[in-house]
């Protein structure tokens, strides 16, 4: 069985080496031929609108999937008419537009900050008034780890901002860039729900997971997150909305703000998540062979804590993210129960280059852990 992935990334060098095992085949396509997935698969270095290319990606493959949710429509499109594409083009569509994705939360009951979506000066200082400041304005489009997004913290700072931001630019024909403005939530903390869904239907959800952003990156994650048994059920609610209403097959991450007991959604992945990395030792059955299952038609494995005795086995995980360091295979191998993924990227300020993961018996030895990372890594 072949599986066709748009994008050569990382998370597909991760797909493959949770599909591997199960007797699957991956292929890459790719603009880049420095692709770190051409390690583990066919690399086909070209357009995501090529159609030659597309046509190589899916000749005879059993399925594809993407690894990023900024693919073209086209490029999903061209290809579901000829193989099973998953996760549905209507899940990147909400994906690719901030505007459109908070609507559909709030047609399916989840809470969302006070919003709206402005493409001239004129409406930015009209929204930002609305919505009241602090708020934060994000390009509607195209923003990732942070990038196209700036908190206005005064109207005078409105012009400086569609500058900067370049009014969420042209969008490309396709519903149109633009910006949005969001209410800055003051959270308590920030989690994410990764849930995958079967082409039969089945469900299955992770643990709520703990996050720390810094710079709009993602820096750690703990899983379970504390304190969030009567958080599960109304994130697992949510996520299985999103998924039903889109005819969801695959992996999906939803990302929220905690505040005051409430869960406030801010974003969505339609795609494996690095906020689930630690699920690669942390579960009985990792984000990523999960997600495989799902589009090849195959059976969801669980998604309960891998749990088990002795050093790294245990009922938390943590997992900390190397963003623009180098490798120091000695410096992470000689801490017990430590895992490296190390990528095969360039070390670059700012770029998510690999991460660390342990799992632990107590929360105590895992904050422990992690706190010894995070005095390690210098500020990028
Ligand atoms: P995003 O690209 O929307 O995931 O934003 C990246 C990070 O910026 C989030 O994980 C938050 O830490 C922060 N952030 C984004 N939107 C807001 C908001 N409306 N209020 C407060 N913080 C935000």
């Amino acid at each position: 069985m072949v599986i066709g992935v748009l994008g050569g990334g990382q998370l597909g060098q991760m797909l493959a080496l949770a599909g591997i095992p199960l007797g699957i085949e991956f292929r890459f396509l790719d603009p880049s031929a420095d692709s770190v997935a051409g390690r583990v698969g066919e690399l086909i270095v070209g357009a995501y609108d090529d159609p030659v290319c597309l046509a190589r990606l899916a000749h005879g493959a059993h399925a594809v999937t993407f690894e990023f949710e900024n693919v073209p429509a086209g490029a999903i499109e061209w290809l579901a008419r000829r193989v099973p594409t998953f996760p549905p083009q209507a899940a990147l569509a909400a994906a690719q537009d901030r505007v459109a994705e908070k609507a559909l939360f709030a047609e399916l009951g989840i809470a969302i900050p006070r919003l709206a979506g402005v493409s001239t000066p004129d409406e930015l200082r009209a929204g930002v008034e609305r919505v009241g400041v602090p708020c934060v304005v994000k390009t509607r489009r195209m923003g990732y780890d942070g990038k196209g997004q700036a908190v206005v913290r005064d109207i005078s700072e409105v012009e400086e901002v569609w500058t900067r931001l370049g009014g969420g630019g042209s969008g490309g024909g396709d519903g149109g860039g633009g910006l949005i403005v969001e209410e800055f939530v003051a959270f308590g903390r920030e989690v994410s729900i990764i849930g995958v869904r079967g082409r039969d239907g089945a469900c299955a959800f992770y643990p709520l997971t703990q996050n720390v952003h810094r710079g709009g990156i993602l820096r750690q994650s703990i899983a379970p997150a504390p304190d969030s048994a009567g958080l599960q059920a109304t994130a697992e609610a949510y996520c299985r909305a999103v998924m039903e209403r889109l005819g969801y097959v695959g992996v999906l991450a939803i990302e929220f703000f905690e505040k005051g007991g409430v869960l406030w959604a801010n974003e969505m992945a339609p795609r494996v998540h690095n906020s689930g990395h630690w699920t690669i030792e942390g579960s009985i059955c990792s984000q990523f062979e999960n997600h495989v299952r799902a589009v090849a038609g195959l059976p969801l494995g669980e998604t309960q804590m891998a749990g088990g005795p002795g050093v790294g086995g245990g009922s938390v995980a943590g997992m900390v993210n190397l963003i623009g360091t180098p490798l120091d295979l000695i410096g992470v191998l000689g801490e017990a129960g430590s895992h490296l993924h190390w990528y095969g990227k360039e070390p670059r300020a700012g770029r998510k280059v690999g991460h660390v993961t342990r799992c632990a018996g107590s929360r105590a030895e895992l904050c422990e852990w992690m706190g010894r990372w995070e005095g390690r890594l210098a500020e990028p």
